[in-house]
């Protein structure tokens, strides 16, 4: 099980109540929040009006990962050893303390005083910019989202714009201090010469680093290839100029071959920024070859598992074919209301609500799997077929089956299971029901406090129920059809 000594995920409840009042943060995400939904919807227009259909395409990447996950052993020792006839040593990391142990190794052995880090959410569950530090080993993130937050002193708030919590005006201000540029001579749509300024920055590092840090993607099996995708070139950067390349990546992250990598990169960046194609598709292979112009001169696979094969044959092992893209996160309301880090460990929204229990310990977040409207967005966009709202539902029965849930709810379900298996009983109580919720109700039809569970009125009225009920609309109907 990934550690959990960092994480927050318990306080939920609090942390939700804190963003949703950050009137900056709401800015932030109500700014942010059209785009991304906006561009991927348009992407898949354009995908029919290709000729290709979204429903096959998922199907064929939900295929492609499932073929992966029933075999993962095999298609891991292929990539190994295909990954070690290139000459890249291959390493592998049980958690997050292994991952910065074998890291630190890595760095000492080769003399390392300086990493540029491209964008790594393995390095994230690890910490490793904390242990990289402590070991005197200066860690610089090159992602401009990365480095942003770097700056602040802050964790991702999105898989893949880490810094969308943050207004342009707070990035100014960071950059003013970091960077001695007076913030009097900024203006706020000064977004081109920012830019520029964080990338002079930058150049500098990449140049002076001596081992570069990536994730991967997809790894390539049949080939021992990491793959990147990324829109910034700090990608290229990272794994090419550095003496070192150090790629750490989870398990489940292997692809057969490069035929599957195609058909899931038809999807990925669609499903991610709404793009055909990122700008930046890197396949890394091997360290730097006589003749080749650049390259590094020893890379590293550090596999990990942090979790990943207990899901294995379980219940949740759908979860596993996950691919990164963020798609959920971006069409959920209750991502969009809070923004990440109120989920408190490192993957947020619908996805993270399920990895984060599953990762660090059912018990110690238990509100994550109820961050759910239920409306099923993130289930119906997730390129690779995944039921998130289902196994958040399977997350709440292990919940009460564990013990874990108040006693009163607890009692609750068991009496309403006991109801539902009455019908008699279960449609007169319905219609006692009705008739109490209508006496609660003003003359507009709204309850303003719901005397049995307050907390539901709170923040917004409750519509009293309107017309039949089903089973009187369904009754109603059969009689017509007689
Ligand atoms: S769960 Fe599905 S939609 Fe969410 S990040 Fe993973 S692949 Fe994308």
């Amino acid at each position: 099980m990934a550690t959990t000594r960092h994480s927050q995920a318990m306080f939920f409840q609090a942390r939700a109540g804190e963003k949703v009042r950050d009137k900056v943060l709401q800015r932030a995400l109500q700014k942010a929040k059209p785009l991304f939904s906006g561009k991927r919807g348009q992407a898949m227009v354009a995908l029919a009006d290709d000729g290709m259909d979204f429903e096959t395409l998922r199907t064929a990447c939900e295929e492609i990962r499932n073929r992966v996950l029933n075999d993962l052993d095999v298609w891991l020792a292929l990539f190994e050893e295909r990954a070690k006839a290139n000459g890249a040593e291959v390493l592998w990391a049980r958690d997050g303390d292994d991952i910065c142990d074998l890291v630190i190794d890595v760095a000492r052995r080769h003399g390392v005083s300086k990493v540029a880090k491209s964008k790594s959410m393995l390095s994230e569950e690890a910490h490793l910019n904390d242990a990289l530090s402590a070991a005197g080993i200066r860690p610089v993130e090159t992602d401009l989202g990365e480095y942003i937050i770097q700056l602040a002193g802050e964790t991702p708030s999105h898989i893949i714009a880490p810094a969308v919590h943050k207004t342009i005006e707070q990035i100014e201000e960071l950059f003013a201090k970091e960077h001695g540029r007076p913030i009097e001579q900024r203006t706020s749509e000064d977004i081109p010469a920012m830019t520029r300024e964080a990338r002079a920055v930058l150049r500098e590092h990449f140049l002076t680093a001596d081992m570069g840090i990536s994730g991967a993607n997809f790894l390539i099996a049949e080939t021992g290839t990491a793959s990147l995708v990324t829109n910034e070139g700090n990608g290229r950067m990272v794994t090419t100029l550095p003496k070192v390349h150090v790629v750490i990546t989870g398990i489940e992250k292997v692809v057969p071959t490069l035929e599957d990598f195609a058909t899931l990169m038809r999807m990925l960046p669609r499903s991610a920024t709404g793009q055909t194609i990122s700008n930046y598709v890197s396949l890394l292979t091997g360290t730097k070859r006589p003749g080749d112009s650049d390259g590094p001169e020893k890379t590293v696979f550090i596999l990990v598992d942090n979790g990943r094969a207990s899901l294995l044959g379980s219940a949740y092992q759908d979860m596993l074919r996950c691919i990164r893209c963020s798609a959920c996160m971006n069409h959920c309301p209750v991502y969009f209301s809070l923004g990440g880090h109120a989920y408190g460990w490192v993957y947020p929204g619908p996805m993270g609500s399920v990895l984060t229990p599953l990762y660090t310990g059912i018990a110690n977040a238990l509100d994550l799997p109820h961050a759910s409207t239920g409306c099923n967005q993130c289930g119906s966009v997730c390129p690779v077929k995944i039921p998130l709202p289902k196994l958040m539902h399977r997350l709440r029965e292990d919940q009460n089956e564990m013990g874990l849930r108040p006693w009163s709810e607890r009692l609750g379900l068991k009496a309403w299971a006991w109801v539902a298996g009455k019908p008699r009983l279960y449609r007169w109580l319905v219609r006692r029901a009705i008739g109490y919720l209508h006496w609660l109700a003003d003359d507009k039809g709204r309850i303003q406090v719901l005397g049995m569970a307050p907390g539901w009125t709170v923040g917004r009225d409750l519509v009293a129920p309107q017309g039949k009920s089903f089973h009187e609309q369904y009754a109603a109907r059969k009689r017509a059809s007689k």
